[in-house]
């Protein structure tokens, strides 16, 4: 059975069992501080599980797309070295949301594994929680053993311990009982001779778990105990790619139909066969792994960068250039050249893929272009390392620099380290490589404690859009502790006006004031699980009142101004580039805002004229803010809103439209474009291949923009003696000053004409060397040349000039060559020993060099000691 429709089989499966397809969330999360990718198919659904809001389906299904790079799941470093185990992956999963609970779980499992996928049954073991002796004194998953007992025999039932059957979201929160299915695809010798029950849990390529069915039960507190929750959930995750390993009957998850395109391209291309060599076939499913995991990720938003989950992206990609510069040979840009064969056979799938094709192809050939441009650097950098190591050893701390800073690979400085015949000091490496580490955790770590709840209320309204100042009660805060941060309390409401950070716009700022006229200042606004949470440096202190909560108008105001703005340029850019031109990031914040978006040149002046007038325009317009705040989402893609990649919609949205430009947004807006004032762009700039950003400021922002203008031009007027054109002046100034240069040029020129014939006649003879030593007035080109233009007209000369410029001494020293060696005098030697005098040290060549420093009354006793050197 080919991989789309064993994904179509699974979806419809659990819809027959009422449950809801719904779409994967965006694989780069956005707005939970506590997760830069989704790594499980629970991560979307956390609010629920949480209790934080309802679902409004008990039973979803979905495929999701996972990635586990980063934090608690880090799956990188086995990537292509075995056979099951991806950066980027599909989970597949059904959910309940406090409906059915293991019994369904159980029994729908199996039947979709053995009866509709038809999978061997002997081939399939599951496991269950054996209990933990631990603080948590757990009982065994009874209620799990008892009805995987009915339908399978006990010998296949396994019972494992905490670490792989006690599943946990993070510290805190949401946990259970797992009960996991593995697949045994061995042969059947292999099977007689090895039972395969007791190679499950041991990293066996061939007996792999397939599907892990969670039961979370438990709330996991701050202080590590655990309570039990009201609502029990069945969260379960299945390995998309594995399912199809098993079902095409091959022994590898390379080895399906999701994977044997690609690496067929990647054969073409680098004119390698897959099957042949070890090290060249984990460079292959490296590659065709990695290009994955980058494609969607540049699909979804994230584009590589230098920080966050930019970098991870950066060095996901990098590590897949290394490998193909290191075993296929490739050095110049070739995965760009996969993305092609990867749409073709998921874009249907996930369309995503195949409507940002180009891009995704342009951002990867740049960024395979520099890294190799980097490896490069980064070869000759490690030569010089080695020719400075004294032994075989190569300084560890010197490859953590080459790694840190040029990005260049540790894998790879050992190997080309051990094919010179040296080896790598790795402790010194992990000593640095761990210094760096604890410096960035400690500054991320962060503890919280668990929320007090102070009243229960099953939502938290938004009114911001309304009001700026309401009253409202605090439903339950929480005291959060971090490096970075300090001490900070989170606060949710019943209400609130506050804005949440989101969908590029900064979070409001305010206050809360009781009755008693105490304050306590709310310093930024952010969502977390879908809740909004409002951060405060203190807690009130009559928590259990009413409260005034008010926002900061004018920082709100500003921000509104920047946001409708940013709508407006969007609708400008589309107009005057055209219609390629896509949303790739902004920033609104009350200052400025910032607006990526595709496009493959550079802004002419005349463009970014046209964009400002055309925005300025609809603010002169005066055009009338008409806001839907639900609206199917249908409707508003009919009406012309466009959907952003990597967003999460609901099946309702809310529309914003002045004129003509409407676009689906969460964010805050002026009531009518005149608000805004005035638009002016201050920037344009490249962020990656193809993406532009531009800067721009509204309102106040552009009144101070222009207010510092003036002033700027008021001191040019005044310096310029209160000129009336400037311009002009300034131009005026700049021909005199040239032909100035030019004739002090031809002066000196004269003027060291008229001293050589001079110097000529003061020459001394000392032992046989024509020998001077004077003070002149000359810059130091004008006295090189002089020496040796002198140099031309006599031999046997020795000169030493002293001079002085700007307060500095300097000393120029002429040795004529058969003096060199006739002699032994050298003119850089001489200048080192004599620019002590002047504080100062130099050098050069043996019959010509300089020496600077700092005290030019030195400069007469360095004179006086030239002649030393001819006496001697
Ligand atoms: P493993 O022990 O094999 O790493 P896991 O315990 O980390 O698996 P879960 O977190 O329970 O896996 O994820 C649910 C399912 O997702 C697994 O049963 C497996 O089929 C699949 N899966 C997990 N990690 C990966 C990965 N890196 N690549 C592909 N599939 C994966
Ligand atoms: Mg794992």
């Amino acid at each position: 059975m080919n991989s789309k429709d064993t994904r179509k089989q699974f979806l419809n499966f659990f819809k027959d069992k009422g449950h809801k397809i719904v779409p994967s969330a965006p694989m780069v999360i956005k707005d939970d501080p506590t997760l830069l990718f989704t790594n499980a198919g629970m991560n979307q659904f956390k609010e629920y599980f949480l209790g934080i809001s309802q679902s409004k389906n008990a039973r979803v299904v979905d495929t999701q797309k996972c990635l586990r790079v980063s934090g608690k799941h880090n799956d990188l470093e086995e990537v292509g070295k075995d056979t099951y185990h991806h950066t980027m992956f599909e989970m597949l999963g059904n959910w309940s949301f406090g409906d059915y609970f293991k019994e369904d779980a159980i029994n729908w499992a199996w039947e979709l594994l053995t009866d509709v996928l038809k999978i061997d049954k002997d081939s399939l073991y599951v496991s269950i929680f054996e209990g933990s002796n631990d603080a948590d004194q757990l009982e065994m998953d009874h209620e799990a053993f008892e009805l995987w007992n009915k339908i399978v025999p006990v010998d296949r039932i396994i019972k494992g311990n905490k670490k792989d059957n006690f599943w946990e979201m993070g510290d805190q929160g949401p946990c259970g009982p797992c009960s996991e299915i593995h697949v045994d695809i061995r042969s059947k010798e292999e099977k007689a001779k090895v039972s395969g029950a007791s190679l499950v849990n041991q990293d066996h390529p061939q007996v792999v778990e397939i599907w892990n069915l969670v039961f979370m039960q438990y709330n996991r507190k701050a202080n590590g105990s655990l309570e039990s929750l009201p609502a029990k959930h069945v969260d379960t995750g299945m390995g998309f790619e594995r399912l199809c390993m098993v079902l095409q009957g091959v022994q590898s998850n390379y080895d399906t139909d999701i994977f044997t395109p690609i690496i067929r391209e990647i054969e073409t291309i680098t004119n390698s066969d897959y099957g042949k060599n070890e090290e060249v076939d984990i460079a292959i499913r490296v590659i065709s792994d990695h290009i994955r995991a980058v494609s969607f990720s540049i699909a979804d938003g994230q584009l590589p960068s230098n920080t966050g989950a930019g970098y991870v992206i950066r060095r996901i990609l990098r590590r897949a250039v290394r490998y193909g510069f290191t075993f296929l040979n490739t050095k110049e840009p070739f995965m760009f050249r996969l993305v092609k064969v990867l749409t073709g056979s998921l874009g249907d799938a996930f369309p995503e893929l195949k409507e940002q094709k180009q891009l995704i192809e342009n951002v990867i050939k740049e960024e395979e272009y520099s890294f190799l441009k980097t490896l490069d650097q980064g070869l000759v950098l490690l030569d010089s390392i080695i020719a400075n190591t004294k032994g075989e050893t190569v300084d560890g701390g010197k490859a953590f620099e080459l790694y840190d800073t040029f990005g260049f690979p540790i894998d790879l400085t050992a190997l080309i380290l051990s094919e010179k015949g040296y080896k790598l000091d790795e402790v010194g490496f992990d000593k640095a490589m761990q210094k760096q580490k604890n410096r960035s955790k400690s500054a991320s770590e962060i503890s919280k404690e668990d929320w007090e709840i102070l009243q229960d209320d099953n939502e938290q309204e938004f009114v911001g859009y309304d009001m700026l100042d309401v009253e409202v009660k605090i439903t339950k805060y929480r005291k959060v502790v971090s490096k970075k941060d300090g001490t900070q309390f989170q606060l949710v409401f019943n209400l609130t006006p506050f804005y949440a950070e989101g969908g590029g716009q900064v979070g409001d700022k305010g206050y809360l004031e009781d009755v008693h006229g105490d304050v306590v200042y709310i310093t930024d606004t952010k969502k977390e699980n879908n809740e909004i949470i409002h951060f405060a440096k203190n807690l009130p202190k009559h928590l259990g009142e009413s409260f005034k909560a008010v926002v900061d108008k004018k920082q709100r105001s500003r921000t509104e101004a920047n946001h409708t703005a940013t709508h407006l340029l969007h609708q400008a850019l589309r107009e005057i580039l055209g219609k390629h031109v896509e949303q790739k990031g902004s920033s609104v914040h009350s200052k400025y805002l910032r607006f990526d978006f595709s496009h493959f040149s550079k802004l002419t002046s005349d463009e970014l004229r046209e964009v400002e007038n055309f925005v300025n325009a609809r603010i002169d317009g005066q055009l009338q803010l008409q806001e839907n705040r639900n609206v199917p989402m249908k409707d508003a893609i009919e009406e012309g809103a466009m959907a952003l990649f990597g967003e999460k919609y609901g099946d309702a949205v809310r529309t914003i439209k002045f004129g003509q430009s409407i676009e689906l947004c969460g964010g805050t807006h002026v009531k009518n474009t005149g608000d805004i004032w005035q638009f002016k762009i201050k920037s344009e700039g490249a962020v990656a291949a193809g993406i532009r950003r531009i800067e721009a400021i509204t309102g106040d922002a552009v009144k101070d923009f222009h207010v510092d203008n003036d002033t700027l031009l008021t001191k040019i007027k005044d310096a310029l003696g209160n000129s009336q054109d400037p311009v002009k002046s300034l131009v005026g100034l700049q021909e005199e000053n040239s032909s100035l240069k030019k004739q002090v040029a031809e002066l000196l020129k004269d003027k060291a004409k008229n001293l050589k014939g001079d110097l000529l006649q003061e020459l001394e003879e000392v032992n046989g060397v024509q020998f001077l030593a004077k003070h002149i007035d000359l810059d130091a080109g004008g006295i090189k040349d002089l020496c040796f233009d002198i140099g031309s007209n006599k031999d046997n000369l020795f000169l030493l000039f002293g001079a002085e410029q700007d307060g500095k001494a300097l000393l120029s020293c002429y040795v004529s060559k058969e003096l060199v060696t006739a002699k032994g005098l050298n003119a850089g030697a001489i200048v080192r020993e004599l620019g002590k005098y002047i504080q100062g040290g130099g050098g050069g060549q043996p019959f010509f060099a300089t020496a600077g420093g700092k005290n030019p009354a030195g400069i007469a006793e360095a004179l006086e000691k030239a002649k030393v050197y001819l006496t001697k």
